[in-house]
C-alpha cells in the first residue's frame, strides 16, 4: 500500500493548485487517484464533524481547501471529458463518478457542519466578519438548508424520498422526449415535397434515410427522411414550400411526448406536486419562492413585473410582425391566406432573405481568428486596462492547437492566465462553447511565499478550423460566441476577491451570471469594434460598412416576436411554480393556455403540448428560473447603455466607464449582492429601457 501511495503522490490529479499536466493523466489511473483523494477528504470531513470550533479559520477555510482539492482533480477529469474524450477516459469517469457524487451529498447534508455554520452566524465572531465572508456563510447555510439538512425524522425521510422521485421523473421526462422524438419520422420520395429546402438539409435527410436502411439515398434524388430533431425540423419549417408537410411536421413537433408510451402528461403533474410539497417542507409557500431565494431577483412579484413590462412593450411589435408577414404572404400566395403556426418560420425567412440579403459565408473572410483575437485583446486593453500576451509553451496543454495567454494589469503585474481551445474536433470534443475555471483566485490557497493564487480560465469554442493553410475564418456567430465566453472569462480572471468561495463567478446568482458575457457580445454590434477586429484575410480590408449595416439591422428583425416568445415560456414556467394548484381546477395545460392568451399573437393549437417537451424546466435546472435569460439581458443591455451614455466614440469616456465596469461587475464577483454591484457601476438600479431600445422596441408603462 505504501508503494501505491508514493506513486500517487506525484499523480497529476493530486497536484492541486498547479497548472495541470494534462498529457500525464493516464485514464487507467484516474479511479485510483480519485478514490485515494476521496479517502483523504472523508477523513478530513470526519475530523471537522467531530467537533470543530465555529470560526471562519477552523471551519470555512478547511471547507474551501477540501473543495479545492476535489474541484481540481475532478475538474481536470471533467475538462478532459469535454475536450479530449476517449473510451478509456469515459470508462474511468463512469466508474468513479458515483463515488464523487455521494461524497458531495455526504458533505452537503452534513448536520454537524450545518450546525457549526449556524453557530458561526450566531456567535461572537460574526459581527467582525468581512461582508464577503458573511455572504459566503449565508450561501453555505442556504444551500445546506435547500439540501434538507435542517430537517428531522419523518420530514427528512419524506424530503429525501421526494429528491429521489424528482430525479427519477426528470430522467423519465427527458427519456420520453428523446424517445418520442426518435419515434417519429417522415420519409419523402417525391422531389416536389422537398421543394425550397437547402442543400444542407437534403444531405442530412438523405443521411437519415441511409441510416434507416435506404442504402441508395442521396441528397439529390432521395429518399429523404425527416425527423423532429431541430437541425432537421428547424430548416424544414423555414424553407419547405409544401404547406401541408409543414403542418404535418409542426403538429408532430408540438405534441411530442404527449400520448402513448412516451406520455409526459402525468409526469408533469407529479413533478409540480412534488416540488410544491418539497417547498412546503422547507418552509416556503411554493417552488417559485425556493428558486428565487438564491437569485438576484428579490421575489416573484419583481419577476412578474419585469415580464409584464417587457410583454407590454413587445406585444404590439409582435402583432405588427404578424401583420407584415400576412401581407407579404398574401401578395405571393393569394388574398385568402390566413397565417397558421406552421407558416410563421417559413414566411419570416422569405422576408429576411429579401430584406437583408447576405450570407454568413460572405462575412467569414473578414474574420480570421488571429485578427479577431488581436481586436478582442485591444478592446480589453482600452476598456479595462489589461494586457493580454501569448505565452504558448509556458503551460502544458491537452492538444497542439490549444493556446495559452497571460493577463497583466496596467502596471504589468500578472493577474491571470487562460487557455483557448478554439477549433471544432468532433471526434474527441463536446459541441458548443464554454468558459470554465481551471484555478480560482484565493488567498487561502496561495503557494508559500505568494500573497494570492491567481485565477486561470479555460475558454473552449468549436469554431471552424484552419483549412488548406488558411487561418480559421470565423462566422459572425462564432465571433459573437468567442466574445460571450471571453466575457465569462473576464469575470473569472479580473476578480479582486481573495476569498476563494466568492471570487470570479463563484457565488454569483444564476440570473446575474450572464451579465459580463452578454455585455461583451454587444460589442460585436459596435461599428468601431468591428472595424478594428475585421480584416479580410487576403486583402486586409475591414468589413465593409454596407455589410455591417445589414448584420446590424438583421439583429432587430422580429425582435418583438422573439421577445414575446421567451416571455410566453418564462411566464408559463413561473405560473406553474407559483399559481398552479395540483389536483385543482386548472391543469398545467390550462395554465399554459391562460398565459398564451396574453403572450402570443397567434394562439397555440388546442392540442399544443409544448410543456411535454419543455426539458429546461422539467428535466433541467431552469424550474421557476427560465426568466433568468431575460433578467440577465436587462442587466447586460443596461450596462452597455452606461457606455453609450458616456460615449462609445470618446476614448477617454470609454476607458473611464470600462475601468468602473472592471472595478465593480468584473472585480466584485460573488462577494457582494449583484443588485449592489450593478448599482455601484450604474449609479442606479437596472431598468429594461436599454434592452427594449436595442431591440427596436419602446418602453411603455403597463396599463
Ligand atoms: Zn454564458
Amino acid at each position: 500500500m505504501a508503494a501505491d501511495t508514493n506513486a500517487l503522490a506525484d499523480h497529476p490529479l493530486l497536484a492541486s493548485g498547479h497548472l495541470p499536466r494534462f498529457r500525464d493523466v493516464d485514464p487507467a489511473t484516474i479511479p485510483e487517484a480519485i478514490e485515494y483523494l476521496l479517502g483523504e477528504l472523508t477523513a478530513e470531513l470526519e475530523a471537522i464533524e467531530s467537533g470543530v470550533a465555529p470560526t471562519w479559520d477552523a471551519l470555512v477555510e478547511p471547507l474551501e481547501r477540501m473543495g479545492d482539492r476535489l474541484g481540481f482533480a475532478w475538474g481536470v477529469v471533467g475538462h478532459l471529458m469535454g475536450v479530449k474524450n476517449s473510451d478509456a477516459l469515459r470508462e474511468a469517469y463512469e466508474s468513479v463518478q458515483p463515488k464523487v457524487v455521494s461524497f458531495g451529498l455526504r458533505q452537503a447534508q452534513s448536520r454537524p457542519i450545518y450546525d457549526a455554520l449556524v453557530a458561526l452566524r450566531e456567535g461572537p465572531e460574526w459581527a467582525g466578519l468581512a461582508p464577503a465572508r458573511k455572504r459566503i456563510v449565508e450561501s453555505l447555510i442556504r444551500d445546506a438548508k435547500h439540501a434538507g439538512v435542517g430537517l428531522d425524522g419523518a420530514e427528512r425521510e419524506r424530503f429525501n424520498e421526494i429528491q429521489n422521485e424528482l430525479a427519477q421523473r426528470a430522467m423519465h421526462f427527458s427519456n420520453h422526449v428523446l424517445d418520442a422524438t426518435a419515434a417519429f419520422s417522415l420519409t419523402l420520395t417525391d422531389p416536389a415535397d422537398m421543394a425550397g429546402t437547402p442543400q444542407s438539409l437534403r444531405e442530412l435527410a438523405a443521411q437519415n434515410a441511409r441510416e434507416a436502411g435506404e442504402e441508395g439515398a442521396t441528397a439529390e434524388s432521395g429518399p429523404w427522411r425527416l425527423t423532429l430533431d431541430f437541425p432537421c425540423f428547424g430548416p424544414f419549417m423555414e424553407h419547405a414550400t409544401s404547406r401541408a408537410l409543414r403542418e404535418q411536421l409542426y403538429r408532430a413537433y408540438v405534441t411530442r411526448a404527449s400520448e402513448g408510451e412516451h406520455d409526459n402528461t402525468r409526469i408533469i403533474e407529479e413533478i409540480l406536486a412534488l416540488r410544491l410539497e418539497e417547498s412546503k417542507i422547507l418552509g416556503y409557500r411554493n417552488f417559485a419562492e425556493v428558486s428565487l431565494a438564491s437569485k438576484m431577483a428579490p421575489d416573484v412579484d419583481a419577476v412578474k413585473k419585469l415580464l409584464e413590462d417587457l410583454r407590454v412593450a413587445s406585444y404590439s411589435a409582435a402583432e405588427k410582425d404578424l401583420e407584415e408577414l400576412t401581407a407579404f404572404a398574401r401578395e405571393r400566395d393569394g388574398d385568402d391566406f390566413e397565417p397558421r403556426p406552421w407558416d410563421v418560420a417559413f414566411w419570416a425567412e422569405r422576408i429576411r432573405e429579401q430584406r437583408y440579403d447576405y450570407s454568413e459565408e460572405e462575412l467569414r473572410p473578414y474574420f480570421p481568428l488571429p485578427r479577431v483575437l488581436e481586436g478582442l485583446f485591444g478592446l480589453s486593453e482600452r476598456l479595462f486596462g489589461v494586457r493580454i500576451e501569448a505565452a504558448d509553451g509556458e503551460a502544458p496543454t491537452w492538444h497542439d492547437d490549444v493556446r495559452f495567454f497571460r493577463v497583466a494589469d496596467e502596471s504589468g503585474e500578472p493577474i491571470a492566465a487562460f487557455y483557448l481551445d478554439p477549433y471544432s474536433r468532433p471526434a474527441e470534443k463536446r459541441g458548443g462553447a464554454w468558459m470554465d475555471e481551471c484555478l480560482g483566485r484565493s488567498r487561502a490557497l496561495a503557494a508559500p511565499g505568494d500573497a494570492v493564487r491567481l485565477p486561470v480560465a479555460y475558454l473552449v469554442c468549436n469554431q471552424t478550423p484552419p483549412v488548406d493553410g488558411r487561418p480559421s475564418l470565423m462566422s459572425f456567430d462564432e465571433v459573437t460566441t468567442l466574445f460571450h465566453e471571453f466575457g465569462h472569462g473576464l469575470q473569472h480572471m479580473l476578480t479582486r476577491v481573495d476569498e476563494g468561495l466568492a471570487s470570479g463567478i463563484r457565488n454569483v446568482e444564476w440570473d446575474a451570471v450572464e451579465l459580463p458575457s452578454q455585455f461583451m457580445e454587444n460589442f460585436c454590434y459596435d461599428r468601431a469594434t468591428i472595424r478594428g477586429l475585421s480584416a479580410h484575410f487576403e486583402t486586409g480590408e475591414p468589413l465593409p460598412d454596407a455589410l455591417f449595416e445589414k448584420v446590424d439591422a438583421a439583429r432587430t428583425y422580429r425582435a418583438g416576436s422573439d421577445m414575446l416568445r421567451q416571455l410566453y415560456f418564462a411566464s408559463t414556467d413561473l405560473a406553474l411554480h407559483d399559481e398552479y394548484v395540483p389536483g385543482g381546477d386548472e391543469s398545467p395545460f390550462d395554465v399554459q393556455r391562460r398565459i398564451a392568451e396574453r403572450t402570443t399573437v397567434l394562439p397555440p393549437l388546442p392540442e399544443d403540448r409544448f410543456l411535454c417537451s419543455f426539458g429546461h424546466i422539467f428535466a433541467g435546472g431552469y424550474a421557476a428560473g427560465y426568466y433568468s435569460y431575460k433578467w440577465a439581458e436587462v442587466l447586460s443591455a443596461d450596462a452597455l447603455a452606461g457606455f453609450e451614455d458616456a460615449g462609445l466614440e470618446d476614448e477617454q469616456a470609454l476607458s473611464d466607464t470600462g475601468r468602473r465596469f472592471r472595478d465593480t461587475v468584473l472585480a466584485l464577483g460573488g462577494s457582494v449582492a449583484p443588485a449592489e454591484v450593478f448599482e455601484a457601476f450604474r449609479g442606479r438600479a437596472p431598468t429594461p429601457d436599454a434592452l427594449l431600445r436595442h431591440a427596436g422596441l419602446e418602453a411603455k408603462s403597463a396599463a
